[in-house]
């Protein structure tokens, strides 16, 4: 059968989507392949109908290696129904079950045998792979979710180090790796990693269009978040992500109080009201999961109407990963963020305390300052977003002007104005609205030389409250036992609110020009980029803060 008529007959689909065509005849006729391919693409087909090909064509069977048993079983399942023989070995059959599995995959009874990484890589197994391979029936190698692979990606799996194994023992079958998100380092990583250098590289656009990406300031959360819902959302289904266990339970609560459907998932829940939780949310509609990032992976529900996150995630990777599972169905959604000074706090701790190498360390913060350039961004989000990714975003050609969407924008012409001016996606928040910026570089400079005051005077740093306390001329007892009422920045920062000073100090985290020393109670210091914004060599913008448009900052005009 062509790889056509295995696309038509076996699946049901009448064209092939995007790159998968050119893909699955490069890997039919045995090339080996890294596929770049954004969640909900098509990655599946891209080797399914090469193993049904080369099957066929009498090269044996398709080994495909996959993190997740869950995944592993529907997509085995799947293949049933398309009446493809597909079969699992894992920890959950039995040991007559495996037993039967590896009698057929002997005999040559099976196409496509979904493993492990940990599996693959023992010896018994091996030892069945050689064999197959002297008989001239091991056709294909699949890793999916190849970002595993490496330790910058965002879920790193230390077995699949092992499936070097699989070049050097079996140098000769060919090889196709897949995964939906790997920006420069990681890919760079997973080709060493996986000896792929000779693998052709297969890159596709990593745009959702019908995804309409927000990023809010955070205020009181779970009240934004509240309204988010009610506003957009009301008995849609969708996830919200929570740092923490506490959070996602406390989260679900309140929605729950205020006559949303949530469930929480969480790491720490008992594994049963774990399973129970995701089904519900599968199989009912209008079910809102609150969770922490335990929860997503291989889970394909096409109908998640918004993805929101109540915490930054860790980096960019992390964040398209986990809004990505909004639309896949290709209808309108939305990708909802909340963000704070404390999020930029929080993360800069975790790395800082972490146990790693420095060198490494360094190349989380640089992510995570990725992201923060991101939520700071006052231009498109999506043109930043695939900016990382490599990708230069292009308006797609059949939807001039805006995204086919399934809902109006909101804000009609004014938005649509904006939206067509410039480079933009007219699908983002700072699309939709250009957002009102200020410049803030006057105040930053302020902030920085109250930093550098305290610390000369007192001989060492404060946090951020006692900082903006000065600049607004608050003579606290802090303040006052710490002559701190003394200094000449002392009361120089009262037209500003606490919010505003808040908001340009994050700012001055995301740039780098304050570091915050979590092993001094979170004390602010100076750095090497303070200088430059001291010398106001570093314009500062900062978008308005939305909650309060009219009393317009007195300062907006310079
Ligand atoms: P990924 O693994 O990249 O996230 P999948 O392989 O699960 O994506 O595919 C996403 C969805 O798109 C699935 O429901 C799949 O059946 C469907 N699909 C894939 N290729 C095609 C195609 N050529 N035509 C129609 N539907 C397709
Ligand atoms: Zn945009």
């Amino acid at each position: 059968m062509s790889i056509t008529s295995i696309l038509q007959d076996v699946f049901g689909y009448q064209a092939f989507r995007g790159p998968q065509h050119e893909i699955i005849e490069h890997v039919t006729r045995g090339g080996d392949a890294l596929v770049l391919m954004p969640t909900g693409g098509g990655k599946s087909l891209c080797y399914q109908i090469p193993a049904i090909a080369r099957q066929q064509a009498g090269q044996g069977i398709t080994v495909v290696i996959s993190p997740l048993i869950a995944l592993m079983h529907d997509q085995v399942g799947a293949l049933h129904e398309a009446g493809v023989k597909a079969e699992f070995l894992n920890s959950t059959l039995t040991f007559e079950q495996a037993s039967q599995v590896e009698r057929r995959l002997m005999q040559g009874d099976i196409t496509l045998l979904y493993a492990a990484p940990e599996r693959v890589t023992t010896p018994r197994f091996l030892a069945q792979l050689d064999a197959l391979q002297e008989r001239g029936h091991l056709s294909l190698f699949a890793i999916d979710e190849a970002h595993c692979v490496s330790q910058w990606g965002h879920d790193f799996r230390p077995e699949y180090r092992a499936l070097t194994v699989l070049h050097e023992r079996y140098a000769s079958v060919p090889r196709i790796a897949l995964t939906a998100t790997a920006d420069a380092l990681t890919r760079a990583d997973i080709i060493e990693r996986l000896q792929l250098q000779e693998a052709r590289l297969f890159i596709s656009s990593f745009d959702r269009p019908n995804i309409r990406y927000t990023i809010v300031e955070k205020r009181e959360a779970s009240q934004q978040l509240l309204r988010f819902i009610r506003d957009e959302h009301m008995g849609d289904a969708g996830v919200v992500y929570c740092q923490s266990r506490k959070k996602v339970e406390d989260t679900a609560e309140l929605l729950c109080d205020n006559g949303i459907a949530a469930l929480p998932y969480h790491a720490g829940l008992d594994a049963k009201v774990r399973q129970a939780n995701q089904d519900r949310f599968l199989r009912s509609e209008g079910i809102v999961m609150v969770a922490t990032i335990a929860f997503g992976m291989g889970i394909d529900k096409p109908d998640v109407r918004f993805v929101a996150h109540l915490d930054m995630p860790k980096n960019i990777e992390g964040y398209y990963q986990e809004t990505g599972r909004a639309g896949r169905d290709g209808e309108a959604a939305d990708a909802w963020m909340c963000y704070g000074l404390q999020d930029v706090v929080n993360q800069r701790r975790m790395i800082d305390e972490s146990p790693a190498e420095e060198e490494f360390k360094q190349g989380l913060r640089g992510k995570l300052d990725a992201l923060l350039g991101l939520a700071e961004a006052t231009d498109c989000r999506r043109v930043r977003l695939l900016a990382y990714f490599g990708e230069t975003y292009a308006k797609h050609a059949d939807a001039p002007g805006r995204p086919k969407l399934g809902t109006a924008p909101s804000g009609g012409s004014a938005a649509h104005e904006v939206a067509s001016v410039g480079a933009g996606c007219g699908n983002c928040d700072n699309c939709l609205q250009a957002p009102e910026v200020w410049d803030a570089t006057d105040a930053a400079r302020k902030l920085l030389s109250t930093i550098y005051r305290v610390q000369q005077m007192s001989g060492f740093g404060f946090g951020a409250g006692h900082i903006i306390d000065i600049l607004r001329g608050k003579a606290t007892e802090k303040v006052v036992q710490r002559g701190h009422e003394g200094l000449s920045t002392f009361g120089i920062g009262l037209d500003l609110s606490e919010t505003q000073w808040r908001g340009v100090l994050r700012q001055l985290l995301a740039i780098g020009a304050v570091a915050v020393d979590a092993q001094a109670f979170n004390t602010l210091a100076l750095t090497e980029t303070s200088r430059a914004v001291l010398k106001g060599e570093v314009p500062i913008r900062l978008r308005q803060a939305l909650a309060k448009p009219e009393r317009k900052s007195r300062r907006s005009a310079s």
